[in-house]
């Protein structure tokens, strides 16, 4: 690949990088010529393997992200083995669904500690690193996070995710704001229904999955691989000028 959305060189971490979004969106990034981090509590060789076959390096990186203990372990040991990180990708997340009257303290502070709390000492672990190297090395850190159709609506029988995709969009602007001038763009993206473990019981949910399709314009399940594609744009040298921005690759569901 060549031109602005070639990433040959860079180095990027993806957390929740085994399957689902994290895995298309790590594979996308190979394709564009990234090498890359994968981080999280499974095993990832599949995800591996699929960056090896475009020829790029992938090294495995084991944390349990529900904490923010293993932030700092995670840049130390990508920064040893590929030498910097250009490219940070919040993937990883959970969610746990009852209804707000029965919601328990478990289920908010899980959630809300993975999807949101780690993401910000992610982020700021790396924005660290990114901002002692990039004035010498001339391109921009990217932070890349992954936000939801909740981060603009309100959702139902979801608090707790709700909560936290919506302070992903509050944190995306904020980290914009504060490190634009520092060399490094921070950005979201806010994928539509798609087709993950996430979504299997909605998926197999008849009356559900037909709610579902009928309001998404392009009349299909999103695939990992079309959240790949606007990753690599919000990695690249394209988005140099894009900050702060939650980008919604759902089908046409927000126009709806
Ligand atoms: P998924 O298939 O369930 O993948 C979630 C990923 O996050 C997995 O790799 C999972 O690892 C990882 N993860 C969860 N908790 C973790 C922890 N404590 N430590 C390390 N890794 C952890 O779901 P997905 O749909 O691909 O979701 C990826 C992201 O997209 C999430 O942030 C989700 O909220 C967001 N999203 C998804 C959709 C959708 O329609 N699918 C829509 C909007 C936003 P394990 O395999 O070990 O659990």
């Amino acid at each position: 690949m060549t031109g602005v959305f070639d990433l040959s060189g860079r180095k990027a971490i993806v957390t929740g990088a085994n399957t689902g979004i994290g895995q298309g969106i790590a594979v996308a990034l190979a394709k564009a010529g990234a090498d890359l981090a994968l981080v999280g509590r499974s095993a990832a060789e599949e995800t591996q393997s699929l960056v090896q076959a475009e020829g790029r390096k992938a090294i495995l990186v084991e944390a349990d992200l529900s904490s923010i203990a293993p932030v700092g372990d995670v840049v130390s040991q990508t920064v040893e083995e590929l030498g910097q990180v250009d490219i940070l990708v919040n993937n990883a997340g959970i969610i746990r669904r009852e209804d707000a009257l029965d919601f328990s303290e478990e289920d908010w502070d899980a959630v809300v500690d993975t999807n949101m709390k780690t993401l910000f000492f992610l982020s700021q672990a790396v924005g660290r690193h990114m901002v002692e190297w990039s004035n010498q090395d001339g391109a921009r850190g990217k932070i890349v996070n992954i936000a939801s159709m909740l981060t603009f609506q309100g959702g139902i029988r979801v608090p707790s995710y709700t909560a936290s995709k919506s302070g992903v969009g509050g944190l995306t602007k904020l980290l914009a704001n504060e490190w634009a001038t520092k060399g490094i763009n921070v950005n979201a993206i806010a994928p539509g229904y798609i087709a993950t473990n996430n979504t299997a019981a909605l998926q197999a949910d008849e009356t559900r999955n037909r709610q579902i399709l009928e309001r998404i314009p392009e009349g299909r399940w999103g695939d990992p691989a079309d959240i790949g594609g606007a990753a690599v744009f919000l990695a690249s040298k394209a988005a140099d000028y894009v900050q702060g921005h939650v980008l919604a690759v759902d089908g046409g569901w927000l126009a709806r």
